[in-house]
Order: structure tokens, then C-alpha cells, then sequence
């Protein structure tokens, strides 16, 4: 299928699911050679890593625990400036290696305020696992470890991410199409 409706708008096919996995277990295997022999805690970021989270875990072939926190900043199309934070996390993070898995960075502003969160927790490293990235609305400038597909600054769905809480369980991503 080329296109669908939510809320009365249109989204075309952008980024298909056989494309999607391929990208996410090369993703898997990078981390498991980096994190071999390390204590890690992958943080699933909240509604919209938990289809990203759930096949990446399956593919890294390491013990690790699963944790997740909320985060939320977005409300239908538009950042609301303010990221609130609901700490999910019912595991003790000293020491320990910790990897966010988020859907997708676009101003940065959400990790760039968890990462401050969770470094007074002392944890022995903090990176970052997101399956998209928007370099041009990027508004900061710490690394991120593991990136899926950079993406140009258009709003996307599918495959975790919403739009006013639609579209999370489409296999494929979906992008706004702005001439409709
Ligand atoms: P940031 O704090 O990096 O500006 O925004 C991160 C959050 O905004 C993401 O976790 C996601 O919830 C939301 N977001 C940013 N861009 C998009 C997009 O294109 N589509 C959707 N559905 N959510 C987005």
C-alpha cells in the first residue's frame, strides 16, 4: 500500500519493514560486539521505541536487562518545548552500562534532558540507540552511538512512532505528505 489516512491527512510508504529489520539487526550486531562482556540495561524511551525495542532485544546476543521510561514533549504534529519525565525504572543503574533506545531524534531536546536524569543515577556509560534521526532540526551536539536512517525534517509514523496516538502498529514508515 503507497499511502495512507490518519486524522485526515496523507502519509506515503517511506521506509518498508523488510528495510526496517535489516537496518535494526545490523544495528543489534554492532551493539554485541561493543557491549560484549559489559552489564547492560537497554532503556526503551516510552511510547515510541517499543516496536524498535522489542526487535533489537531480540537480536542482541548478550544477557542484558530491559527497563523503560517515559518521556513525552510531542502533542499531534508539534514539539511542546517542555519534555516531562516519568521514571519507569525499578533497576539499580550504578555501574551499570546503560544504552537508550528511543524511535527517533529530531530537536535532541528529549535525550539531551533524560541523559541528565540518569547520569546522577552513576551509571558507567550512557548511549544512545535510535532508529531515526533528523540531522537538520538537530539542536545539540552529543553523539549519537547507534543510528538506524538519518531522515530529512518531515513528520513520519509507523513502526512505534504516532500521530495523536495512530499509526504505532503500521510494520512500515509512513511520511507526511505536505502537498495534500
Ligand atoms: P526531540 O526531543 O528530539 O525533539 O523529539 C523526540 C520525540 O519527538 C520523539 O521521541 C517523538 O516522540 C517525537 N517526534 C519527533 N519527530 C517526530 C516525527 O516525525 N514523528 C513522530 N510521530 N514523532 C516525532
Amino acid at each position: 500500500m503507497g499511502s495512507i489516512h490518519l486524522h485526515e491527512k496523507k502519509f506515503n510508504l517511506y521506509i518498508k519493514e523488510k528495510e526496517i529489520l535489516e537496518r535494526v539487526n545490523q544495528l543489534a550486531q554492532a551493539i554485541s560486539k561493543d557491549y560484549r562482556g559489559k552489564n547492560l540495561i537497554l532503556i526503551g524511551i516510552m511510547n515510541g521505541a517499543v516496536i524498535f525495542l522489542s526487535d533489537l532485544c531480540r537480536k542482541i546476543e548478550l544477557p542484558l536487562s530491559i527497563a523503560s521510561m517515559k518521556a513525552s514533549s510531542y502533542q499531534g504534529m508539534k514539539s511542546s518545548g517542555t519534555v516531562q519525565i516519568e521514571s519507569l525504572l525499578n533497576l539499580d543503574l550504578k555501574d551499570k552500562h546503560l544504552l537508550l533506545v528511543e524511535d527517533i531524534v529530531d530537536t535532541g531536546k528529549t535525550l539531551f534532558e533524560l541523559k541528565d536524569y540518569l547520569f546522577k543515577a552513576k551509571p558507567a556509560s550512557i548511549g544512545i540507540a535510535t532508529l531515526l534521526f533528523k540531522p537538520q532540526a538537530f539542536e545539540y551536539n552529543y553523539h549519537l552511538n547507534y543510528v538506524g536512517f538519518e531522515i530529512p525534517n518531515k513528520f513520519v509514523v509507523g513502526y512505534g512512532l504516532d500521530f495523536d496516538e495512530l499509526g504505532r502498529n503500521l510494520p512500515d514508515i509512513y511520511q507526511l505528505d505536505t502537498t495534500y
